[in-house]
């Protein structure tokens, strides 16, 4: 089972379990896969990667999320090759589509939770405890990938 964390065109996210990446584009594609908050269908992946269940074992504790996961050892075969050929565009796709505010992100999302400023995507730096505070209060985030050796 694969985990994803899914986006709407209306901007909500939320996150549903497929059986594997084809499952999700199939049922994706037959308008199965709706937004809990407004209906929409025009759902797409988000900014994180994918969750692999691989095991049983007791769920870890539901803290905010982690910038990256370690990264496995062996990026030699195809499906990491995919993840991270993946992750590689969500990244770019950050950077395109976000505004940096670099240590005001706390504040800033903050604001537009609250409504004083309009909303827009941005990006910037936030502490575990300001992470942990914005979850907390219901603001939605999600780390930004990251490819320590992305340079070719
Ligand atoms: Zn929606």
């Amino acid at each position: 089972m694969i985990r994803y964390h899914l986006r709407c065109d209306h901007q909500h996210g939320f996150e549903s379990w497929f059986r594997d990446s084809d499952a999700f584009d199939q049922q994706s594609h037959d308008g199965l896969v709706s937004c809990p908050a407004c209906g929409s269908t025009a759902v797409s992946k988000s900014l994180m990667a994918p969750s692999v269940v691989t095991s049983r074992r007791k769920a870890a504790p539901s803290g905010p999320p982690t910038a990256a996961e370690p990264a496995p050892v062996a990026l030699l075969d195809e499906k990491a090759q995919k993840l991270r050929a993946m992750m590689r565009e969500v990244r770019q796709h950050v950077m395109t589509h976000s505004h940096d505010v670099g240590a005001a992100f706390p504040e800033e999302a903050r604001k537009m939770h609250e409504g004083t400023v309009e909303p827009r995507a941005i990006r910037g730096e936030a502490s575990v405890a300001d992470v942990r505070s914005l979850i907390e209060d219901g603001i939605e985030i999600m780390p930004v990938p990251s490819l320590p050796d992305d340079r070719n």
